[in-house]
């Protein structure tokens, strides 16, 4: 008996990659799982003091300066408002950066898996002379021809400078 042929996975199989349960997302059994919320208790909690901490030093500066009469006296406490509005900015940025490093880290597992797994699907691809890389109309990005992200759909075919011309980037799956 001759052993079973592996074949390309079919484009359906995609959507079994990444299953998403109440609080985890995990791409693969035994592959890395990310929590589905790209932020920590940690962020929380560091987001949630530097908040506090600024809302705080605003009150205590606005509640200060106006309780003063002479500008000499209103300067400190003003210094201590000021104190409290980079603190609160401070935690904006630092909760923002680390959502956006939480995607970052996401996306890159989830373009390595795909590529892993569909790979040789875009390199098999049907690949005629010129036709350069396909989008539909309304898309933001050109693929291979044989990209799993197009297979199926209404695409038209254009050299990748016209699709920049366009506005369009390059898929980051089938690294068009
Ligand atoms: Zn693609």
């Amino acid at each position: 008996m001759s052993p079973k042929l592996r074949t390309r996975p079919e484009p359906a199989t995609m959507v079994l990659l990444a299953t998403e349960s109440s609080d985890w997302i995990v791409l693969e059994p035994g592959l890395e799982s990310y929590a589905s919320e790209p932020w920590n208790r940690r962020n929380l909690t560091g987001f949630a003091v530097a908040t506090a901490l600024g809302a705080a030093l605003l009150g205590a500066s606005y509640l200060g300066v106006s309780s003063e009469v002479q500008l000499k006296d209103q300067v400190p406490l003003l210094d201590l408002g000021i104190a409290g509005f980079l603190v609160a900015t401070a935690g904006g940025v630092g909760w923002l950066a680390a959502g956006i490093k939480a995607v970052r880290v996401r996306k890159a597992a989830a373009v390595a898996l795909v590529r892993s797994r569909f790979g040789s699907v875009e390199v098999a691809g049907p690949a005629g002379p010129g036709e350069g890389f396909v989008a539909a109309a309304r898309m933001t990005r050109y693929h291979r021809p044989g990209c799993s992200l197009v297979a199926g759909k209404d695409v038209s075919a254009a050299t990748r400078a016209e699709h920049s011309a366009a506005g369009r980037r390059p898929c980051g799956v089938c690294a068009a």
